[in-house]
C-alpha cells in the first residue's frame, strides 16, 4: 500500500496538482539577487534544507549562513514552525462574517517593547506594503506631499515605494519624483574630518529649507535609523536628531523603517531608534518579526492611524501572524538572543579588527551588535572601493562553506547579517576561514587597474528584461528578488537622473 492510499496529505495533493496533459512547458527562468549570485555562478549552489544558522546542499553539505537576517531566530526554528503548522491546523478563514478567534496577543507582547506612544498597530504582508500604508498615513496627516530620503536607501519592491529607493531608481536609470528629496548618507569612514558631522546636518537643513522656499509641504522623512542596505553605516545621533527635528519643525512626520535593524540585532536595544534617542511617528517592522513568514507591521500612534477611518479595520493581525510573531518573541526572549547579539556581535568585530590590521584589503570594520560590515577596498590609504576583490572573497567562501554577499552601492561591503542564533564559534570559524581567503590574494594591491591576480569571475549567463509600472527599460543585469542591493556602479557613468549625487567631498 503506497501513502497515497492511506491518503497522505502531501503525496496526494501532488497527484492532483500533477499536469493532465504531458505538453513541453517553457523553463523557468531562474532569478537570484546579485548579491547571491556568486553563489549560484560555477558550482551552483542547491540550497535543500536550512536548520538555525546552517543551510545544506543537496549533498548534504553544511554552509555557515552569514547574510539571511530575515530567519531572524534562525532557519527553520521548531518553535516557530510549531507554532504556525498548529495555527494552520484549526485555522479557518471565511468572507462576509466575523470568526471569534480569540484573544490576539501579539501587540500587547510586541507593545512592551516599544514607547508607550506607539500604541497603534496595523498588520500587513510585507515591508514594502507597509512602508507605501505609511506613507499615505503621512499625507493624510500632514496634507503634505513631499518625502525625504536617504541617498542609497531601499524600502521595498512596490511602486509607490520605488520612488522613495534611491538604490533602486538610480540603478534602473528612473528619474527621481520631484516630491522626493534625498539627503547624503553620513559616511563617517570617508568623510572623517571633525567638521564632517556639521556638513551632513547642513546639508540635510539645506534639503528641508529648499523644499519650503519653493512652497511645498514635506509630509515625512523615510529612514532606517542605522542605515543596513548601503553598507551598514551607523550615523552619530547628532544626525539623526536635528533631521527629526527640523522634518517635525516643518510640519512633517518621521519613519523608523526596522525592517532589518530591528528586534534585537544591535544587541543593546530592541529598536535602533532607541539607541539614537529619537522618537520616530511611525516604525515599520517586517520580514524578521515572522521569521520569514511574510508579516509586517506599521505602529504608530492612535491619533494618526485615525486618518485611516473605516479602513482601519483592512490591517488586524491573523491568527496566524499572531502565532508566528509571538512565537519569535518567545525564542528570542528564552534563548537571550538579543544579549547574544552584543556578545557575539562585538567577538567578531574585534577579530574582524585584528585581521583588518594585517590586510591592506579591508579598509574598515564597523557595525554593531550582529550587523557588521567589512569594506574592501584596494588599499587603505586610497578608500578606492574593490568590488573585485569583495567579490574573490564571496567566491572562495563559498569554497569554504561559508556564504557571504557584497553588496552597498559599489558591491564592495562584505555584510554580515546572520540569524541571530550565531554563535562564538561560529564567529571563530568564519575569522579563520576568512584569513585563508585574504591570505590568498596578492598583497599591498594599490589600484583597480590590475586586476588580473585574481581569479576571473563568472559572468552572468542571461540578463532578465525586467517591466514595471515605473518602466524599468532593461537592467544591465538581474534584479534582487529581496532588494538587498540593487544599486549598480556599472550603470552609474549613463544615469540620466535630475538630482545631484552628493559626495562627502560635494558637502563644502
Ligand atoms: N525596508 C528595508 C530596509 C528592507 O531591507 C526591505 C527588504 N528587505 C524592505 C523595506 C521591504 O520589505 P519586503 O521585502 O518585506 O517588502
Amino acid at each position: 500500500m503506497t501513502s497515497a492510499d492511506l491518503g497522505d496529505p502531501c503525496t496526494s495533493t501532488m497527484q492532483m496538482c500533477k499536469p493532465q496533459k504531458t505538453h513541453k512547458m517553457a523553463p523557468v527562468s531562474r532569478c537570484s539577487g546579485k548579491s547571491f549570485r556568486l553563489n549560484q555562478e560555477q558550482r551552483p549552489l542547491k540550497i535543500v534544507r536550512a536548520s538555525y544558522q546552517y543551510l545544506y546542499d543537496n549533498a548534504n553539505a553544511e554552509y555557515l549562513d552569514c547574510v539571511n537576517s530575515v530567519s531572524h531566530v534562525g532557519h527553520c526554528h521548531p518553535v516557530v514552525v510549531k507554532a504556525a503548522s498548529a495555527t494552520m491546523e484549526c485555522n479557518i478563514t471565511t468572507q462576509g462574517w466575523d470568526i471569534d478567534y480569540g484573544d490576539i496577543r501579539y501587540p500587547v507582547k510586541l507593545r512592551q517593547t516599544l514607547p508607550d506612544y506607539l500604541d497603534t498597530f496595523l498588520f500587513c504582508n510585507s515591508g514594502s506594503e507597509a512602508v507605501d500604508l505609511s506613507l499615505q498615513l503621512c499625507q493624510l496627516y500632514t496634507r503634505g506631499t513631499d518625502v525625504v530620503v536617504i541617498d542609497n536607501a531601499f524600502h521595498g519592491s512596490i511602486d509607490s515605494v520605488h520612488h522613495l529607493s534611491p538604490k533602486v531608481f538610480k540603478a534602473n536609470n528612473i528619474s527621481k519624483a520631484d516630491w522626493v528629496h534625498i539627503v547624503a548618507m553620513p559616511d563617517l569612514y570617508r568623510g572623517q574630518d571633525p567638521g564632517a558631522v556639521d556638513k551632513y546636518i547642513s546639508d540635510a537643513r539645506e534639503v528641508v529649507q529648499n523644499i519650503r522656499h519653493t512652497g511645498k509641504k514635506i509630509a515625512c522623512f523615510i529612514a532606517e535609523p542605522m542605515l543596513t542596505v548601503p553598507g551598514i553605516i551607523i550615523p552619530p545621533s547628532t544626525w539623526v536628531q536635528e533631521i527629526y527635528k527640523m522634518v517635525h519643525e516643518a510640519g512633517g512626520l518621521c519613519i523608523a523603517d526596522e525592517v532589518q535593524a530591528g528586534l534585537g540585532r544591535i544587541g543593546s536595544h530592541f529598536w535602533s531608534f532607541q539607541a539614537l534617542d529619537v522618537n520616530p511617528d511611525i516604525l515599520i517592522i517586517g520580514k524578521t518579526i515572522g521569521n520569514g513568514y511574510p508579516m509586517a507591521s506599521v505602529v504608530t500612534s492612535r491619533e494618526i492611524a485615525a486618518v485611516l477611518g473605516d479602513r482601519i479595520k483592512e490591517y488586524k493581525c491573523s491568527p496566524l501572524m499572531d502565532a508566528v510573531g509571538c512565537a519569535v518573541l518567545e525564542v528570542l526572549e528564552k534563548e537571550h538572543l538579543m544579549a547574544a547579539a552584543a556578545s557575539v556581535g562585538s567577538f567578531l568585530q574585534d577579530q574582524l579588527k585584528t585581521l583588518q590590521h594585517q590586510h591592506e584589503y579591508i579598509g574598515d570594520v564597523r557595525g554593531k551588535g550582529l550587523m557588521v560590515a567589512l569594506e574592501i577596498v584596494w588599499s587603505k590609504e586610497s578608500k578606492k572601493p574593490a568590488q573585485e576583490v569583495a567579490e574573490q572573497i564571496v567566491h572562495r567562501m563559498k569554497d569554504e562553506y561559508v556564504i557571504l554577499a557584497n553588496e552597498g552601492c559599489n558591491r564592495n561591503i562584505l555584510m554580515l547579517m546572520p540569524p541571530m542564533c550565531f554563535t562564538k564559534d561560529n564567529a571563530i570559524s568564519l575569522v579563520q576561514r576568512l584569513e585563508k581567503v585574504l591570505s590568498e590574494l596578492p598583497k599591498h594591491r594599490h589600484s583597480q587597474d590590475d586586476t588580473a591576480h585574481l581569479s576571473p569571475m563568472p559572468q552572468a549567463s542571461q540578463s532578465t528584461v525586467c517591466e514595471g509600472r515605473l518602466g524599468i527599460i532593461q537592467p544591465q543585469e538581474e534584479e534582487d528578488d529581496d532588494g538587498e542591493d540593487d544599486s549598480s556602479s556599472s550603470n552609474k557613468d549613463t544615469m540620466d537622473l535630475e538630482y545631484t549625487q552628493h559626495s562627502y567631498q560635494d558637502l563644502d
